[in-house]
């Protein structure tokens, strides 16, 4: 029988390091499918959507990247808007598919929406395991019985786990089916204005595979950046203090693995230091926050996070928004608010000070934080935003329980004149 395959794509948008391209090759025909469903773009509880404006940018240009690169090895790019649960069993009806993959997910919306359009495929979906350094299947203990604290985590994977190489990006893909590959979406599709590109951003973030590939080169070889990364990481001004890589790797325009690989071939070349480990270390981490997310199951957006247990919280939607606005009676988080709504990014360092604060300053839920990230970030993961928060809400895996961070001994500490609070006081 002719392998007839339809690709979901979904947060995985790239051709190098692709298990599901990579082993698609030798299909009779393929068809790469984007599903976008408008409950991502339409307004939630808390009167703003999931994906805001800068994000929405990001992946309609990835996609338009995609496409131009699986247009050049003789596939293309279907994109359609409306739910998976619908479109794919249409599509494999229409055009006698007989086997649908797609990346294997970690949380409950994404894990339910894959379970929706299994249940109306006349045979199974075939999900691959993407997105980590470490796979899944190479963990050196199980899942339930996963380390709690990260460092302890760390030490056993660094002791134990080997990271697999990079699959080869695919000169050439099986036919295309015929279909119309559809228009690809713009922000006036859903509403919004086309973005002002804000002068004071770190970098003017274009999605896409591409272009992340452009910006790995541009930190690991072209400035060496990521030889003094350690030092730097903690600053908030410029395009280079940290490697920006965290946009491109949220929706799979590069592979952390690849990442991984040209940090080990840089060592190679210029020898290794404390920053060129902490890049990785930091890989680490996201890494750590997806089992962690896979292991939790729905206790990731629950507000008793990991630990069951609720602090007492103010229901102030007066004070949220002013937090969300930059408009709260502390400069520095005013600050970091501003560059996270204007441009879409915001460094780790502020994040976690603004985190606390609606925490621990303010007394808020922080899944109202965590929502309005979800909606603002250019970077967001559903695993790295919503364990982030947990831990700072000291309700995730964290053996200290009370994160709290002092904003004015921070504010003093990282921005010690005043240029970043400046910079972005509007
Ligand atoms: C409250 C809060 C929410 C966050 N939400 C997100 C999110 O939605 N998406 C996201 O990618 N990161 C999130 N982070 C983690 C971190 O802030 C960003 O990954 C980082 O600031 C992105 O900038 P960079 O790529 O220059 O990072 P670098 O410092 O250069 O680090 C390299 C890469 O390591 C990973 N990484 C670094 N720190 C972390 C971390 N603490 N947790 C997980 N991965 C990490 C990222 O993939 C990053 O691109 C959050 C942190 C906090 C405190």
């Amino acid at each position: 029988m002719p392998q007839r395959v339809l690709v979901w794509l979904r947060s995985d948008l790239r051709l190098h390091d692709q298990a599901l391209f990579a082993q698609a090759q030798k299909a009779d025909c393929l068809l790469p499918f984007v599903c976008l469903s408008p409950q991502l773009f339409a307004p939630q509880a808390l009167g703003f959507s999931k994906t805001g404006p800068f994000r929405a940018q990001f992946l309609f240009e990835s996609l338009a990247d995609l496409r131009s690169q699986l247009r050049a090895r003789g596939s293309d790019l279907c994109v359609a808007v409306g739910e998976p649960e619908v479109l794919i069993p249409e599509m494999v009806k229409k055009h006698r598919l007989t086997e649908v993959w797609t990346e294997a997910e970690a949380t409950d919306e994404e894990l339910r929406e894959q379970a929706a359009v299994a249940l109306n495929l006349p045979f199974s979906l075939r999900r691959l395991w993407g997105k980590t350094l470490y796979h899944l299947d190479d963990l050196p203990f199980p899942l339930a019985e996963m380390p709690h604290v990260f460092t302890q985590f760390r030490k056993m994977i660094e002791k134990q786990a080997i990271i697999r190489p990079c699959y080869a990006t695919p000169e050439t893909l099986p036919p295309f089916p015929e279909q119309e590959p559809g228009i690809l979406p713009t922000l006036a599709d859903f509403g919004w204005d086309s973005l002002l590109r804000e002068p004071r951003a770190v970098l003017s973030f274009q999605g896409g595979e591409r272009p992340g590939l452009k910006r790995i080169h541009h930190y690991i070889w072209e400035t060496q950046c990521v030889k003094h990364y350690k030092e730097t990481r903690n600053a908030s001004l410029g395009p280079d203090y940290s490697s920006k890589f965290s946009p491109w790797l949220a929706l799979g325009c590069v592979s952390p693995r690849f990442v991984y690989q040209e940090i080990q071939r840089f060592e190679q070349a210029f020898g290794a230091n404390d920053s060129t480990y902490w890049l990785y270390f930091e890989l680490l981490w996201r890494d750590y926050f997806r089992f962690v997310a896979l292991r939790a199951g729905n206790r990731l957006f629950a507000r008793g996070g990991l630990r069951g247990h609720l602090p007492p919280i103010h229901q102030d939607r007066d004070a949220f928004q002013r937090w969300c606005q930059g408009e709260t009676s502390e400069a520095f988080v005013n600050a970091h608010m501003n560059e996270l709504r204007l441009t879409g990014f915001m460094s780790n360092r502020g994040r976690q000070n603004v985190a606390s604060y609606l925490c621990h300053d303010l007394h808020l839920d922080w899944r109202w934080g965590a929502a309005w990230f979800e909606h603002a970030l250019i970077d967001y993961d559903v695993c790295s935003n919503w364990a982030n928060w947990l831990y700072i809400a000291g309700v995730g895996n964290d053996p200290r329980e009370h994160r709290y961070f002092n904003i004015a001994k921070q504010a003093t500490r990282y921005d010690a004149k005043g240029d970043y609070t400046r910079y972005w006081t509007t």
